[in-house]
C-alpha cells in the first residue's frame, strides 16, 4: 500500500491550496517543502512582503503629502528602515505560520526538505522514499536574468526582487531594468522612500500585455510620483565597484549607448519555471521549450500520476492562478470535474493607483477582429476617489457590439484590485454591461464608477 493517496512538491500557493483540498476530500496527503517556511514564493519573497511594504510606504506619502491638506497638521514620520523591514517580517511570518495551522487542521503532512521523484509513484526527501499513487509537482519559479546581457546578481548592489526586499539601506539612486509589475511595485515602494527610480525597459511601454490606455495613463501617474523611464532600450551589462552599480544599455532606435550609475539595481526581468533536483529528464516528463512542464487540460504530465500545477506550467505567473489549479487538480485526482476558467483571471498592480484588469483588451479585439463598444468612465466623476485624492484613473469596459456581454476590463484608480471582482463575477455568468448598469451600487463608493462605465456602453454615464 502506497504512504500517501498524493505528494505535493512546494508549499506555495500551488502546491498548499492543493494539499489542503486533497486533504479535505478525503486523500491521505504530504506536502514537501524545503524552505525553512511555507508559503512558497508568494507568502515568503513575493506577494505579502511586497505589499507590506507598499502599504508602509503609502501610508508614508499620504503624511507627506495629503495629511496637511485634510487638516492634519505636523511633521511628516521620519522612516526606520530596520523597523519597517521587522513589520514586513512580521506579516510574513503570521501568514507562514497561518498554513502550518492549516495543514495540522487538515491532517496535512509536512515532509521537511527538498524532494526528488526516482521513479512515478514515489518521492525521496533526504534519505527517506515515500509512495504516493499520485504526485504533483508545484515546484514554482525563479527570478529570470536579463536576455543577452553581462550581469551579475550578488542580491546586495544588483538584485532579484528577493534582495530588494531586504536590502541594507534605502539607495539614493535604484535602476530597475524591466517595467513589469514586479519592478514598478518595487520601484513605487523606494521612489516613496526617496530614492531616484529610473526604470529601463526593453519593450516601447510599461506593464507589457495591458490594455494600451491603461500603461499611457500607468506611465504618466508614476512619471508625477517622480520615477523616470527609458524606453527601447536594451540593457547591455551591469557592472559593479566600490559598492556602486554602472548599467550600460543601449537605444533600440538608434542603437546609441547610454550609462547609468546607481546604488542599488533591481533586475525585474521576469521569471523562469524552477525544476532543479526534481529528476525530471530521467523521469522523461515533457517540458516546453521555456522550461516549463507540459500538461494536458487537467495538469496531468505525460508521466501517469504526475501531473503539475503553478508557475511551474504555462499561463501567468500569478498566486491565484496557481490556487486555482491547486483546486482543480485536487478535485480531478479525487474523481471530481475541477476546473480552471483562464479567461478570467485577472491581474492587479498594488501601487497607487491600483491598476487591474480581467479579459481582452482593445487590441486583442482589434486583433481579432471582433465587434465591440467601449464604456469608459474617469474617478474624477465618482465623489469617493476624489475624496482621497485619487480622481486620476478610469474604469473601461469591453463589451460585444451585438450582445453587450462584457468582454474584458481594464481599471486604473482606487482600490482597483477589488473592483475587477464584480466585473469577474459577471463574466463567469456571462452577464451583458447592461446587466452591470441596472444592479444598484451603493453610494458613495469606487464601485459605481464600475456601474458608470457599464451605463456608458449603453445609453451612457450619467456623471461624465
Ligand atoms: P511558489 O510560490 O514559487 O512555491 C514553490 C515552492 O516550492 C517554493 O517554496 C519552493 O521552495 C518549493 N520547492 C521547489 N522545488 C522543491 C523541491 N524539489 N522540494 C521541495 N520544495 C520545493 N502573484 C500574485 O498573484 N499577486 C501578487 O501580488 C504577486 N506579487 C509578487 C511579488 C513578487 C516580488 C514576486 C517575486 C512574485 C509575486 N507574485 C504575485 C507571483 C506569485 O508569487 C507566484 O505566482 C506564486 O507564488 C506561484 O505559486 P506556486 O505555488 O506555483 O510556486
Amino acid at each position: 500500500m502506497a504512504d500517501y493517496d498524493v505528494i505535493v512538491i512546494g508549499a506555495g500557493p500551488g502546491g498548499y491550496v492543493a494539499a489542503i483540498r486533497c486533504a479535505q476530500l478525503g486523500l491521505k496527503t504530504a506536502c514537501v517543502e524545503g524552505r525553512e517556511t511555507l508559503g512558497g514564493t508568494c507568502l515568503n519573497v513575493g506577494c505579502i512582503p511586497s505589499k507590506a511594504l507598499l502599504h508602509a510606504t503609502h501610508s508614508l506619502h499620504e503624511a507627506e503629502h495629503n495629511f496637511a491638506t485634510m487638516g492634519l497638521k505636523g511633521k511628516s514620520p521620519s522612516v526606520d528602515w530596520e523597523q519597517m523591514k521587522a513589520y514586513k517580517q512580521d506579516v510574513v511570518n503570521q501568514n507562514t505560520k497561518g498554513i502550518e495551522f492549516l495543514f495540522k487542521k487538515n491532517k496535512v503532512d509536512w515532509l521537511k526538505g527538498w524532494g526528488s521523484i526516482p521513479e512515478a509513484g514515489k518521492v525521496k526527501v533526504g534519505d527517506e522514499i515515500h509512495s504516493a499513487k499520485s504526485i504533483i509537482i508545484a515546484s514554482g519559479s525563479e527570478p529570470a536574468s536579463i536576455p543577452g546581457a553581462e550581469v551579475e546578481i550578488d542580491e546586495k548592489i544588483v538584485v532579484t526582487s528577493t534582495g530588494a526586499l531586504e536590502l541594507g539601506k534605502i539607495p539614493k539612486k535604484l535602476v530597475v531594468v524591466g517595467a513589469g509589475v514586479i519592478g514598478l511595485e518595487m520601484g513605487s515602494v523606494y521612489a516613496r522612500l526617496g530614492a531616484e527610480v529610473t526604470v529601463v525597459e526593453f519593450l516601447d511601454h510599461i506593464t507589457p500585455g495591458m490594455d494600451a490606455d491603461i500603461q499611457k495613463q500607468f506611465q504618466r501617474t508614476l512619471k508625477k510620483q517622480g520615477m523616470e523611464f527609458i524606453l527601447g532600450a536594451a540593457v547591455q551589462k551591469v557592472e559593479t565597484a566600490k559598492g556602486k552599480a554602472k548599467v550600460t544599455y543601449k537605444l533600440r532606435k538608434d542603437d546609441s549607448e547610454h550609462t547609468l550609475d546607481a546604488d542599488t539595481v533591481l533586475v525585474a526581468t521576469g521569471r523562469k519555471p524552477y525544476t532543479e533536483g526534481l529528476g525530471l529528464d530521467a523521469l522523461g516528463v515533457k517540458l516546453s521549450p521555456r522550461g516549463q512542464i507540459e500538461t494536458d487540460a487537467h495538469w496531468a504530465t505525460n508521466i501517469p500520476g504526475i501531473y503539475a500545477i503553478g508557475d511551474v506550467i504555462d499561463g501567468p505567473m500569478l498566486a491565484h492562478k496557481a490556487e486555482d489549479e491547486g483546486m482543480a487538480v485536487a478535485e480531478v485526482i479525487a474523481g471530481k470535474h475541477g476546473h480552471v476558467n483562464y479567461s478570467v483571471i485577472p491581474g492587479v498592480i498594488y501601487t497607487t493607483p491600483e491598476v487591474a484588469s480581467v479579459g481582452k483588451t482593445e487590441q486583442q479585439l482589434k486583433e481579432e477582429g471582433r465587434a465591440y463598444k467601449v464604456g469608459k468612465f474617469p474617478f474624477m466623476g465618482n465623489a469617493r476617489a476624489k475624496a482621497v485624492f485619487q480622481g486620476d484613473g478610469f474604469v473601461k469596459l469591453l463589451a460585444d457590439k451585438e450582445t453587450d456581454r462584457i468582454l474584458g476590463a481594464h481599471i486604473i484608480g482606487p482600490a482597483a484590485g477589488d473592483l475587477i471582482h464584480e466585473i469577474c463575477v459577471a463574466m463567469e455568468f456571462g452577464a451583458s454591461a447592461q446587466d452591470l448598469a441596472l444592479t444598484c451600487h451603493a453610494h458613495p463608493t469606487y464601485s459605481e464608477a464600475v456601474r458608470e462605465a457599464a451605463l456608458a456602453c449603453g445609453d451612457g454615464a450619467i456623471h461624465a
